[in-house]
């Protein structure tokens, strides 16, 4: 038995999907408990996706993952800020007003490993008149020891399979371990599905955080799929291994691509009272992430969550998830 005060905690806490004022919250739907067993919350889940308003309509998934104190959740709360004022300019709203949203703060958070979704689901017009569902998730992973890189693979191929996008975050560089990770990953997912002739999963995007290098590869989508490009290529004397590592990334999605993230500034990384105000974060990144958030988001590039071909509305994607989970309970 894991410890009971801990874990009891985090379940009574996202049994309820709002503050006591109304507001919307994340809620942790997959826990993975200390003893590495899983746990859905499935009530919750049903509550967040079942609700009226949602259920009967496509779903659009999208899902940050990665390893921990990479800066997701802080990146999460600008999308949420995005997502609550899209029809606005200036949607990143007041420079002095503190961020919120999904936990981000370092130190105050306990490392739990599992996904948290936000309970409250976009309704968004796509420009075709379209009106789809979109869910944010949040993930959570250590990949610091054999035991909890089990966990953390379990955690990313769930998400993965879950999502219509999976924003890959990682920090400073795409390194040949983050793709051997991304290759256990993927493999784990793709093992609990369906044989088909389809990629299975939709869209990647490594997102690299504190880039380093824009004299050769700029900022932004281009300079990252450039830089990925060179990456992900496979050549003749390359190692075996390093080319099949690439092989299976590229059979893997049907779209992958790539954004060069600039470093936030030394208040953002070092500072414990820092709140998340924009005026306290280098102006390089917030340029880059007027550009970063709408591309992932806006209602023309979203995509409706597939599932071998078949587009699939929020209640669908509930019984997706427990399927899936239920392949990894064994
Ligand atoms: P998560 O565990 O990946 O969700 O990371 P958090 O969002 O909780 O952020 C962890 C710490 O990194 C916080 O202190 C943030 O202020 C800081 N942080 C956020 N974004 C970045 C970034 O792009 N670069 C760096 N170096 N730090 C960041
Ligand atoms: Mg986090």
């Amino acid at each position: 038995e894991s410890l009971p005060g801990n874990d009891k905690n985090v379940y009574d806490w996202s049994s309820e999907e709002e503050e006591p004022d109304g507001r919307a919250r994340p809620v942790q739907v997959l826990l993975v408990k200390d003893d590495h067993t899983f746990e859905l919350d499935e009530a919750a889940l049903s509550r967040i996706l079942l609700a009226e308003e949602v259920r009967d309509r496509e779903v659009v998934a999208i899902s940050v993952a990665g390893a921990f104190r990479k800066g997701k959740s802080f990146l999460m709360d600008f999308m949420l800020r995005y997502m609550y004022n899209h029809a606005s300019e200036d949607w990143l709203g007041n420079a002095d007003e503190p961020l919120t949203g999904f936990s981000w703060r370092g130190g105050s958070e306990r490392e739990t490993t599992g996904i948290q979704i936000w309970s409250e689901v976009f309704l968004v017009d796509k420009p075709d008149g379209r009106k789809v569902a979109v869910l944010l998730m949040d993930t959570q992973g250590t990949f610091d020891s054999q035991s909890t890189l089990r966990d953390s693979a379990t955690v990313f191929a769930l998400s993965t399979m879950i999502s219509s996008m999976q924003v890959y975050n990682i920090s400073q560089n795409v390194q040949e371990d983050d793709l051997q990770h991304l290759q256990l990953f993927t493999e784990y997912g793709r093992l609990a599905m369906e044989e088909t002739f389809l990629k299975p999963f939709q869209s990647m995007i490594f997102l690299v955080r504190d880039w380093s290098f824009p004299y050769e590869f700029p900022y932004g989508q281009e300079g990252g799929m450039k830089f990925l490009e060179k990456r992900l290529k496979i050549s003749e004397n390359q190692h075996e291994e390093l080319q099949n590592v690439r092989k299976h990334i590229h059979s893997c999605f049907t779209n992958i691509s790539c954004f060069l993230m600039p470093h936030p500034g030394l208040k953002v990384a070092t500072n414990p009272h820092f709140d998340g105000r924009i005026k306290e974060i280098d102006g390089e990144f917030i340029n880059n992430l007027k550009v970063l958030v709408p591309w992932l988001l806006s209602p023309r590039n979203i995509d409706v969550k597939e599932i071998n071909g078949s587009k699939i509305t929020c209640r669908g994607l509930v019984e997706y998830f427990k399927a899936y989970i239920k392949i990894y309970q064994g």
